[in-house]
């Protein structure tokens, strides 16, 4: 017989929260599990200390064994070039401590409003324009939070409220449940968008509560997944998106374009479709902030524009991302193809 008080526990924590606490943070532990060697990758312990290596343990299964130059496995791994200083790359490019008039709420776009919704993420990605953000900082509290949207509902011209990160997805459905009755509240808000990463890393993040709330929402629901590289994508994250189609949420997907993951116009094309084929479409390709440590992964303006140009030829319009990049004091995103 199974052991009756096992199971009670297990219960009482959904499956996707125990997935999120099950980690991989140490380097040793991830070149293990990849059959890789030290010597073939090493790491930076300045990088990996300021940023940590973090992986839901699931997720390692997206990496290819024995490859040190994974694109996946690019994304996440402290590499010693981060300790490189480069002109130019800042903590802040974006200025966004300009445009936070209430604690976790970012304000650059006037039809539009940022939430930064969790103070953490399930992973780190390297190239991460956040990865020096003060989160402590912008902890909000239930009062900061009552701020941030009496902020929104002083200003008619707000329709949209974003939940961003961190990544709003590693909070638990209680507390998004909470945020998104104070936006439904606010008559002039009618869409709200989630920005995460957890449809790719953590898939099973999507549960039947989950849906079903976003469903009962008046609101609009747009979620935006951030994934890079196909090979990213899994039966699992196909799944989650098929019960978020299948409650209405539009499916749109943010990468970055990076050297070494997804910088050739092969790779961009086989993201594409990957997408689609999982009901999803491509919304921007955004050119990588100027973050310190993050210099290894820039990808010059014209090249990222002959990419695209060769994606504009090889695939329908509707399946080729728009090339952007975040400038501070700009009024939108800056279109570059
Ligand atoms: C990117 C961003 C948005 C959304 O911009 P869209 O062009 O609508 O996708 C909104 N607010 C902030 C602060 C942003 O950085
Ligand atoms: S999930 Fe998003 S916010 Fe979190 S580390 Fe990755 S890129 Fe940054």
């Amino acid at each position: 017989m199974q052991a009756p008080s096992l199971s009670i526990i297990q219960s009482d924590v959904p499956a996707w929260q125990q997935m999120l606490s099950d980690l991989v943070t140490d380097p040793q532990e991830l070149l293990a599990l990849l059959g890789l060697d030290a010597s073939q990758l090493p790491a930076s312990a300045q990088a990996a200390g300021q940023f940590p290596l973090k992986v839901p343990r699931w997720f390692v299964s997206r990496i290819e064994q024995g490859n040190p130059h994974d694109p996946v496995l690019r994304q996440l791994w402290p590499l010693i070039d981060e300790e490189t200083q480069a002109a130019g790359y800042v903590i802040d490019p974006l200025e966004e401590s300009r445009f936070n008039p209430v604690p976790g709420l970012l304000h650059k776009y006037t039809s539009r409003v940022l939430l930064t919704a969790a103070p953490h993420c399930a992973v780190h990605c390297r190239y991460c324009f956040r990865r020096h953000f003060d989160y402590a900082g912008n902890a909000p509290s239930r009062e900061d939070w009552r701020a941030a949207f009496d902020y929104i509902a002083a200003d008619s011209r707000i329709g949209e409220v974003l939940l961003s990160g961190g990544d709003p997805l590693a909070l638990s459905n209680r507390q998004l449940s909470w945020l998104l009755e104070q936006a439904e509240a606010i008559p002039h808000v009618t869409t709200v968008r989630i920005h995460t990463r957890m449809t790719i890393v953590l898939p099973q993040r999507i549960d039947a509560e989950l849906s079903a709330r976003l469903a009962a929402s008046r609101l609009r629901v747009v979620l935006v997944s951030h994934c890079n590289h196909a090979q990213e994508l899994s039966a699992e994250s196909k799944a989650s998106f098929k019960i978020l189609a299948a409650n209405s949420v539009t499916l749109l997907n943010q990468s970055v374009i990076l050297t070494g993951v997804n910088d050739t116009s092969s790779v961009l094309i086989e993201l594409s479709e990957a997408l689609f084929g999982q009901g999803v479409l491509p919304y921007y390709l955004h050119l990588p902030d100027a973050v310190a440590g993050t210099a290894h992964f820039d990808v010059a303006l014209d090249a990222a524009q002959g990419l695209v140009t060769t994606l504009q030829q090889r695939l329908p319009g509707y399946l080729v991302p728009r090339l952007v990049r975040e400038e501070p004091g700009e009024k939108s995103k800056t279109r570059y193809a």
